[in-house]
């Protein structure tokens, strides 16, 4: 039988708007050791401002926009909103005959009779484009019209006002190791990181290389020590499935990662991982 005492604290958490799926996982929070953060829409707001565009020649900065928004126009990934709001006309989806999203790389798109690419490196790499190189600390989102390159956006998106707080608080409940997951660049990746007090970092990952990655921790990891994940996307879903406690962001996060989380924020603020494992910490003592 399960004590009452969890009851209280599956209670108490969802008063502080935490959505804990069963009492194990309140049991599990006691004993966490690494906490590990997707970044985009977690730690981040997932609402990207467009800094700047770079047209090569034959294009404008206009058509770059447009080529870009009617490649993004299926996508609910948050750089394809950002570029859609930009661009901020309709697209005459009519005109759209082909579209395929690729999982950490980008799109591949259909658009009256033009194939239009929007994505990163690597998948301007993927499908032989030569691209211009930018030193930037922002997200950079190449554009190829019929395998020619056309340009590239830059785009850039800011850290949620408690997420150093988040990292901070586990720090001084004990926990061992912080480590943020991104398929993004490695020079964003490393800022924020760095900005966060981060432990460590890994980017440019794909959504497996993020499962393996969640894998290699838990191999590592002591004998009673728990893994936490905490995302947000439609590619989150696998590791949120496989870390120890899966955390999802209620707002922000897609059916899918609601759906394979273990325990959902309704807030979206990534300081609730700190509150989570203090209730949980507070029910053991009542329970015992
Ligand atoms: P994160 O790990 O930050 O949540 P994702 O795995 O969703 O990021 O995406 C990784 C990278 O793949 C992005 O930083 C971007 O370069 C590229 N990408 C993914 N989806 C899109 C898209 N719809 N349009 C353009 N680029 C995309
Ligand atoms: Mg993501």
């Amino acid at each position: 039988s399960i004590p009452l005492g969890f009851f209280g604290g599956i209670g108490g958490a969802s008063k502080r708007g935490i959505l804990v799926k069963g009492s194990n996982y309140l049991e599990a929070l006691n004993n966490v050791e690494t906490v590990v953060f997707d970044k985009t829409g977690t730690l981040t707001k997932g609402v990207f401002e467009v800094v700047n565009i770079n047209s090569q020649i034959d294009f404008t900065n206009e058509e770059l926009i447009e080529y870009a928004a009617f490649a993004e126009s299926h996508s609910s990934h948050p750089i394809a909103l950002s570029i859609l709001k930009v661009y901020n006309k309709d697209v005459d989806i009519t005109k759209i005959e082909d579209y395929e999203e690729i999982a950490g790389h980008g799109i591949l798109a259909k658009v009256g009779g033009k194939e239009i690419l929007a994505g990163n490196s690597k998948l301007m790499n993927k499908e032989n484009i030569k691209y211009q190189e930018v030193e930037t600390l922002g997200t950079i989102v190449h554009v190829a019209v019929d395998k020619k390159y056309a340009g590239n956006i830059v785009i850039s998106d800011a850290v949620k006002e408690d997420s150093a707080d988040a990292i901070k608080g586990l720090k001084a409940l004990g926990v061992r190791n912080t480590v943020m997951l991104t398929g993004d660049s490695k020079a964003v990746g490393e800022k924020i990181a760095t900005q966060l007090g981060i432990d460590k970092v890994y980017t440019e990952l794909l959504p497996a290389d993020k499962v393996e990655k969640i894998e290699d921790l838990d191999a590592k990891k002591s004998h009673k020590g728990k893994i936490v994940f905490v995302g947000d996307g439609i590619n989150d879903a696998p590791v949120l499935a496989r870390a120890d406690i899966g955390m999802a962001m209620g707002g922000l996060g897609s059916d899918a990662a609601i759906e394979a989380a273990d325990i959902v924020i309704m807030t979206d603020e990534p300081s609730k991982i700190v509150t989570a494992i203090k209730v949980a910490k507070r029910t053991r003592k009542i329970v015992m």
